[in-house]
């Protein structure tokens, strides 16, 4: 069953993060394309599922998606590097593979893996950052500093248990066996981590920190992902490195600036094509824009690397964001002068740059060209 929806005229200029949200107005979209001469959205649905009362309230849910982002004042995508030349897309690529949905990696996968993080740890390094290792979730106390889960509820993973009581445990088996166990399930407040810096800024919770501090940490990141949209670039469980760094202003934003030009070339000597262009969606904001009413997007708060890959598609692999003040108050992280202090990341897709690199060079590293890519980094 197919349905359309109409862009408003309001809406034309936001028609990217319309696209982004629409999916999450209901379980029963299994596929969406834009048509963009007709401004009209062509929803595909679950004949099963939808009946005719289904798709009214489908329709009045986007009625509202509409209007919240109407307020919304979207700011001007600005490109601060790219090495792409106009009209020259998807001429790069060599591995005409099929880069399907894969579920496991081969050993090929886990060495870049590992090599590019290698990298990613020099740069932390270099800034002076030291490394961690945190656990991959987040507690219930965190996330009432963090609030991930009332900005994101839709990415959110809960992480459910067995009580350990007699009764709850034989009930449990009883149902298990008739398999009608979900309910039988205790929520305590866990959430399969998202991202990694939250768990840096609950390290530093209620510190002074004199000179600041910067910390890197690698883990699998958990994100409910619509099932139609994932691929080997979106998935649910993905492996993510950060770099958080904490400080005064100045400082923090001249961090944020280096390490996307260390990015930048590594970027190039791996002989990936894109750009870094500012988002207009920081992971931190509200989706819920209605109750923030109008508001301007801080111009300088998430700038993201694109890859462009060789059919032409654009993925995001990297972010360089700046907070401002917001999370070291949410976590009381102040400086000398008891003010909070600034603070921000750069999160490194690592599952994304080793895609990247296979859907350009292809799946053997020994075929990888040796002139201007980076192999004398990778090898
Ligand atoms: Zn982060």
């Amino acid at each position: 069953m197919n349905v359309s929806l109409v862009i408003p005229a309001k809406l034309v200029d936001k028609v990217g993060i319309l696209q982004e949200r629409i999916p999450y107005l209901s379980e029963s979209i299994l596929g969406m394309t834009y048509c963009k001469d007709k401004h009209v959205v062509e929803l595909i649905l679950n004949d099963n599922e939808m009946e005719s009362e289904q798709v009214s309230e489908l329709r009045e849910s986007y009625q509202d998606l509409c209007s919240s982002l109407e307020n919304t004042r979207v700011i001007k995508e600005r490109v601060v590097k790219s090495n792409l030349v106009p009209g020259n897309s998807a001429q790069w690529g060599v591995n005409k593979d099929d880069l399907g949905y894969s579920h496991f990696m081969n050993e090929y996968d886990i060495m870049l893996m590992e090599r590019l993080d290698k990298e990613f740890i020099k740069i932390a390094i270099k800034h002076g950052a030291e490394q961690r290792e945190y656990p991959s979730v987040l507690s219930k106390h965190n996330m009432t500093r963090n609030q991930y889960h009332i900005h994101f509820p839709q990415n959110i993973y809960g992480v459910t248990t067995v009580p350990h009581d007699y009764k709850a445990i034989n009930n449990f088996r009883k149902k298990a066996q008739i398999d009608s166990y979900d309910e039988s399930f205790v929520f305590q407040g866990e959430i399969l981590q998202p991202c990694i810096c939250y768990h840096c800024y609950e390290e530093l919770q209620g510190k002074i920190l004199l000179d600041g501090k910067m910390l890197t940490g690698k883990g699998n990141c958990f994100r409910h992902e619509i099932e139609w949209r994932k691929d080997n670039f979106r998935r649910s469980e993905f492996t993510m490195r950060e770099i958080v760094y904490i400080g005064k202003e100045n400082p923090v934003v001249e961090t944020r600036n280096q390490i996307m030009e260390d990015v930048w070339v590594l970027f190039e000597s791996l002989g990936l094509k894109g750009r870094i262009t500012t988002a207009t969606d920081p992971f931190f904001f509200s989706q819920d824009l209605k109750t923030k009413g109008t508001y301007q997007m801080m111009s300088n708060a998430k700038y993201e690397l694109l890859v462009t890959t060789s059919s032409g598609k654009e993925v995001s692999i990297a972010s360089f964001n700046y907070c401002q003040d917001m999370l070291c108050s949410k976590y009381e992280i102040k400086g000398s002068d008891e003010a909070a202090l600034h603070s921000g990341c750069a999160a490194f897709g690592i599952d994304r740059w080793k895609e990247a690199l296979k859907d350009i060079h292809g799946s053997d590293l020994k075929e990888w060209p040796e002139i201007d890519v980076g192999r004398g980094v990778l090898l």
